[in-house]
């Protein structure tokens, strides 16, 4: 059973809530492009982890089989309250290193890079944490935490994150005590020097306050949200790729091998001597920090909401089929999601040759659907390719009305 699919419609009643909240209280938490670029690295999350999440499962099953030092029934309530405690502990340590590693943070940093905090917030998850993150789950199949209670902790620890993504819910008194809140996340996701690696835990902070991590949101201290070396785009696969191109450039221009293997495991931040030296990085100046802004007109917005809608609706439909699909069909839903997402972003990066690539992707749609079919995914009779051909003309038409529509000037979000 897939959690996150059933939990889709609550995802977004409460992202409409917390515009309403928005709207009531005369705060504006919320900027479409980085709400999209968010959902958008959420939506490729999903679909790639359809194929990928066979690492973990496969590398946890094996590990339950062979190495479990105690059989733990699925039926004893005991086992499962041990497993939800446990699962947050090896999440803590999970993300703990993938702050404090070049490598780790590389996957990790997209959940970090959107400089607003809202509840599309949550959704913006890494594509690549399934290479490194498994090993940190190990120990629980080794006491014999039996898989599938595992992946059900893990799907609630996931869902529990959700709701503390809002600036809307002030400190929670005791309730900051034990638990992960909005208050000690918000913390967590600010590059604000005194707040930076803290707050690891997903449920429980309780970690936090054992192994020296904790900090409290000050009032004199406001969260300025993002990372130190900014994403400065609104395409989901670069969100994706950014840290670990820098990590490869870093390590291509290396004078010592020993540095070019290293750098990978290093803490984040660490570069080889000779490269900091030859290409130095400025330090970013919060007292004049500004969010990455790209003027768009009201029509262009609107064109890029309707197309992420149909990526979305594409991305449940895909979660909703999982497993009885091939591999081959999988791979090829993760290669159209990923080219589509990324002309959405382009298009809201306001790029002179976006309208070019938005037709490139409704032109690929054609062989991309017929392969679809030829696999079996979707069934594609003569009404199917009318829809087909009556989205792309409207689509052209949205393209030629957008492009007429004016960008605004920057005004800073309050
Ligand atoms: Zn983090
Ligand atoms: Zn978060």
């Amino acid at each position: 059973m897939n959690y996150v699919l059933y939990a889709v419609p609550f995802f977004f009643l409460l992202i409409g809530l917390e515009l309403l909240a928005d709207r009531w209280r005369g705060m504006r938490t919320y900027r479409l492009a980085d709400a999209l670029n968010s959902l958008s690295a959420g939506v490729l999350s999903q679909a790639t982890g359809i194929l990928t999440k066979v690492v973990g499962l496969l590398t946890y099953a094996f590990a339950w089989e062979h190495l479990a030092l105690f059989e733990l029934s699925e039926s004893s309530l005991w086992v499962w309250l041990f497993a939800f405690v446990f699962y947050d502990f090896c999440y803590y340590w999970n993300h703990r290193l993938g702050h404090e590693r070049n490598v780790l943070w590389a996957a990790h940093a997209v959940h970090h890079q959107s400089e607003d905090y809202n509840l599309s917030t949550a959704l913006r998850q890494t594509s690549t944490g399934f290479i490194f993150g498994w090993i940190f789950y190990l120990p629980m199949a080794v006491v014999g935490v039996p898989p599938l209670v595992f992946l059900t902790v893990a799907a609630l620890n996931l869902l529990y994150q959700f709701w503390v993504h809002t600036r809307h819910i002030p400190k929670l008194g005791w309730f900051e005590w034990l638990f992960i809140t909005p208050s000690n996340h918000r913390v967590h996701h600010a590059q604000n020097p005194i707040y930076m690696d803290r707050n690891y835990g997903g449920v429980f902070i309780v970690w936090d306050r054992i192994f020296g991590t904790f900090q409290e949101e000050l009032d004199e201290e406001p969260v300025v949200f993002g990372v130190t070396v900014p994403l400065a785009s609104w395409n989901p696969l670069w969100a994706n790729l950014q840290v670990y191109a820098g990590l490869w450039n870093d390590a291509r221009r290396a004078g010592a091998w020993w540095d070019r293997l290293r750098i990978w495991f290093m803490p984040t931040g660490w570069r080889p001597a000779d490269v900091a030296a030859r290409y130095p990085q400025a330090k970013a100046d919060l007292s004049h920090f500004r969010k990455f802004e790209v003027p768009l007109g009201r029509g262009a917005q609107v064109y890029a909401l309707l197309q992420f809608v149909c990526y979305l609706l594409a991305g449940v439909w895909l979660l909703a089929q999982g497993d009885s699909l091939a591999i081959g069909a999988v791979l090829l839903a993760c290669l159209w999601m990923a080219l589509g997402l990324c002309s959405i972003g382009m298009w809201l990066e306001n790029r002179s040759n976006a309208w070019q690539m938005e037709c490139l992707r409704l032109v690929s749609n054609l062989p991309a659907f017929w392969l679809a079919g030829e696999l079996g995914m979707l069934t594609l009779d003569a009404s199917a390719w009318t829809w087909l051909i009556a989205y792309s003309l409207a689509s052209l038409l949205g393209i030629w009305l957008a492009r007429g529509s004016a960008a605004p000037a920057l005004t800073p979000p309050v």
